[in-house]
């Protein structure tokens, strides 16, 4: 399929009223955490600041870029949340716990400030699961958060391990799903890609950490336990979508593990987690997504401000779609999902 030959209009793209749910904001604190966590990790630069330019005078900013961007290309609203790492970038566990009040405190402000633009997605001190759950309860409660944000690993512990279930069990109380952001890969991975720094960061490595940490959490048996928990991945689901009858092979072949689950991988993809556009993305991409998790469970996101607006909403606007399934994406399953 050659998506150049289908594009829309501005007219077109404004007409379909979209709901974008993985966007990010910043302020001092958090760029300062990155800085301080790159030099922590030793990861401390797998995007060219040269290359996202764009993002910097955006992630602050509201007034002047934001909302004409979102009136621009018929963003309704956006769910908003702190970008990579956030509160999981945070060494200290009580400095994580009462930063990530703070921060919230600060999105719920912002949420306020413009009625009917913007919800928000929690982050929560994972370095501390049970005051992580607690945090959940009350930006859910509180703040009228949607739920959850969480930016990948905690320090490389993975959100399968039993002592986050707490997390889960509250999450699926709440009704809430928790969005599985990108990070950079486990340092166990350091030679796969050596020599390679290309490799890194968005071109391979935080696709392939995130997916794999979604397995983990669906083979620990967390969908099991809370069979109503919900998981969102950005990225068109960072390429499980594609791989659904492989998965179920391989897990059938590695039997002798032990493992036991109820249903098949590729079933709880399908009925546990949700998939959103994020990023750039071929209409192929997105046909294949929405043909393996169905219809109902693909919502639009768009990564600003590390993608500009227009190249996102070309994506989904050249994707060869029905009306009633455009609707879907756009806006339709967000609002079901999170109950906006
Ligand atoms: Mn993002």
């Amino acid at each position: 399929m050659d998506g150049k030959s289908i594009i829309c209009s501005t007219d077109a793209m404004q007409k379909t009223g979209k709901i974008a749910i993985e966007e990010h904001w910043g302020n001092q604190e958090l760029n300062d955490l990155r800085t301080e966590w790159g030099k922590r990790t030793g990861y401390a630069v797998t995007v060219d600041p040269k290359a996202i330019a764009y993002s910097f005078p955006r992630m602050l900013d509201f007034d002047k870029f934001r909302l004409p961007s979102m009136d621009e290309f018929g963003i309704t609203m956006q769910v908003i949340s702190t970008g990579s790492p956030g509160v999981q970038g945070y060494a200290d566990t009580r400095k994580a716990i009462s930063r990530a009040k703070a921060l919230n405190d600060a999105q719920a402000e912002i949420i306020h400030k413009y009625p009917g633009r913007f919800a928000g997605f929690a982050g929560l001190p994972t370095q501390d699961p049970k005051a992580a759950a607690d945090e959940l309860d009350r930006a859910v409660k509180q703040l009228g958060f949607k739920g959850a944000m969480i930016q990948g690993s905690t320090n490389w512990e993975y959100l399968d391990e039993n002592k986050y279930w707490v997390i889960w069990e509250k999450a699926e109380a709440l009704e809430v799903p928790i969005y599985l952001h990108v990070q950079e890969p486990s340092f166990a991975t350091a030679k796969l890609y050596e020599g390679h720094p290309e490799l890194t960061g968005a071109t391979w490595a935080w696709g392939v950490e995130t997916a794999t940490h979604a397995l983990r959490i669906i083979n620990s048996g967390v969908f099991d336990a809370f069979p109503k928990a919900t998981l969102i991945l950005g990225h068109l689901g960072e390429a499980l979508p594609y791989l659904l009858g492989r998965l179920d092979e391989g897990f059938f072949m590695a039997a002798k593990s032990g493992r036991k689950l109820n249903k098949a991988l590729s079933e709880y993809i399908r009925s546990n987690l949700l998939a959103t556009t994020s990023g750039l993305y071929r209409p192929e991409t997105l046909l294949c997504a929405i043909t393996a998790m169905g219809e109902d469970r693909i919502l639009y996101a768009m990564d600003y401000p590390f993608v500009e607006p227009k190249a996102s909403v070309d994506c989904f606007m050249r994707t060869p779609l029905t009306d009633e399934v455009r609707e879907k994406i756009s806006h339709l399953n967000a609002e079901k999902w999170l109950k906006l």
